[in-house]
């Protein structure tokens, strides 16, 4: 079973911790239909965009996963809404080229810079919804302090 063309849903429902402390990280089917939305509305286009393998690091998380990770109770990861997109996996692109092609051409409801240096983030987050108007909010994450950019 796929999420996308370009993402199986072993690789959506992946997650490190979740093998190290065998959690299960199974989505609800409304989890599920919300992270075939944003694959479908940002994934999708940003790969035929670039024609290049892009790597997802991390899409979903149950609750008790994110719980073992220390992740933020209103992590959109939670509800299948967000995923982690980090370009220098398979190279050939940088995270700020993603970064930059998303903000200028899709939808979305948060995209975020995280770590990394002023010209690179190490990895980057977006997310998009169903339940609400998308916010289209830009934000640099650094130390775990969000910023505005
Ligand atoms: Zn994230």
């Amino acid at each position: 079973m796929n999420i996308s063309k370009h993402i199986t849903y072993a690789e959506a429902i992946k997650s490190q911790q979740a093998i190290r402390m065998r959690l299960s990280n199974e989505p609800t089917p409304e989890h599920l239909d919300n992270m075939k939305y944003l694959a479908e509305n940002i994934f999708e286009p940003l790969r035929k965009h670039f024609k290049k393998p892009i790597a997802v690091t991390s899409f979903y998380r149950s609750e008790l996963v994110n719980r073992a990770i220390g992740g933020s109770l209103t992590s959109q990861h939670l509800q299948g809404e967000a995923m982690d997109i980090d370009a220098q996996v398979f190279g050939g692109l940088t995270n700020a080229e993603v970064f930059e092609w998303i903000k200028a051409n899709l939808n979305y409801d948060q995209l975020i810079w995280e770590n990394g240096t002023v010209t690179e983030p190490d990895w980057v987050h977006v997310s998009l919804t169903r339940r609400r108007a998308n916010r289209k909010q830009n934000l640099r994450m650094s130390n775990n302090k969000y910023y505005t950019i």
